[in-house]
């Protein structure tokens, strides 16, 4: 018998950071969206925060007042979801599916390219002619294999549909893209277990994020200050990927904050990118090629 009980491993329920990012320097995607892309500076992003792909965040900038409305012409997509995210100003989107849209602030738009997808993404004609301050962001989520050549879909989510929990002691607001939070349910239909949230903190305010240890996750603060598990701090415009490791992330704002927060549950497949398609193999990025250059992606008026 031993004379003492073994001492438990006691389990560390919280996450761990893997690390926090400084947002790289901003660069043009067309004429429209002036936006810093995450992922490119954060070592094996595709990995670590697997089944995303790609964040485009665009802060606030001001548009001067144009005729024509200033963004990114026609382009297929195949493979993947772009999910559009508009916090000030609108963008419209037209695909070849004939889907299309305009998202405004606080709105969402989740489009899944699957088999493949002509699309435009511009200004809404009536902000591009009136001027003014734009911000938004766009997320690249992966698709399954099972779901990579399926049929493309487009779904609008205004701003009133989100799921929204107010938090104790006037802390903040959280709205509620996709999957869960404190058993409130976001609107987007996902392909894969994911959470998407819009996080607005108040000065002083606390959050407690969980999710499975096996999710990644990632955030990036769009604004203010803030304390991560109290032992880290990140400020505006960082990028914070968290290790799997654990469950629970205390946030604590500094200052008035605002995050965009992604979580889910990695697909683990293989992943080959090619500009704007991603697929599981070299073969299929080829097949992406000639289905494209053969029209097959559907047509689009320019
Ligand atoms: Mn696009």
């Amino acid at each position: 018998m031993s004379a003492q009980p073994k001492q438990s491993l006691a389990v560390n329920p919280h996450r761990s950071i893997e690390g926090i990012y400084k947002a790289p320097g901003l660069h043009w995607v067309g004429d429209g969206f002036r936006v810093a892309g995450y992922f490119s500076v954060i070592p094996n992003a595709v990995r670590k925060l697997d089944p995303f792909l790609l964040l485009d965040y665009h802060p606030a900038y001001h548009y001067a007042p144009s005729e024509k409305p200033r963004g990114v012409g026609v382009h297929p997509h195949r493979g993947f979801e772009t999910v559009t995210l508009a916090f000030q100003g609108s963008v419209a989107h037209h695909d070849s599916t004939g889907a299309g849209g305009v998202i405004g602030p606080g709105d969402v738009q989740w489009m899944t390219a699957a088999s493949g997808i002509l699309h435009k993404e511009y200004h809404e004609a009536n902000f591009s002619r009136q001027g003014g301050t734009f911000q938004m962001a766009q997320l690249w989520v992966n698709l399954p294999k099972t779901h990579k050549m399926g049929s493309p879909r487009y779904q609008g989510i205004v701003a009133k549909d989100m799921g929204q929990v107010r938090l104790p002691h006037e802390a903040g607001l959280v709205r509620v893209v996709a999957g869960t939070f404190q058993g409130v349910k976001g609107p987007a239909m996902t392909h894969s277990p994911m959470s998407l949230l819009d996080i607005q903190l108040n000065e002083g305010g606390t959050v407690s994020l969980d999710f499975p240890a096996a999710f990644s996750l990632g955030m990036v603060v769009m604004a203010g200050d803030i304390s991560i598990n109290d032992s880290a701090n990140a400020t505006l415009h960082d990028f914070i990927v968290f290790e799997r490791d654990g469950e629970h992330v205390l946030v604590n704002a500094k200052t008035k904050s605002q995050l965009l927060v992604m979580a889910g549950q990695p697909l683990n497949e293989p992943i080959v990118q090619y500009g704007p398609f991603v697929m599981n193999t070299e073969r299929e990025i080829q097949e992406a090629f000639v289905d494209f250059q053969g029209g097959r992606f559907g047509y689009l008026e320019d």
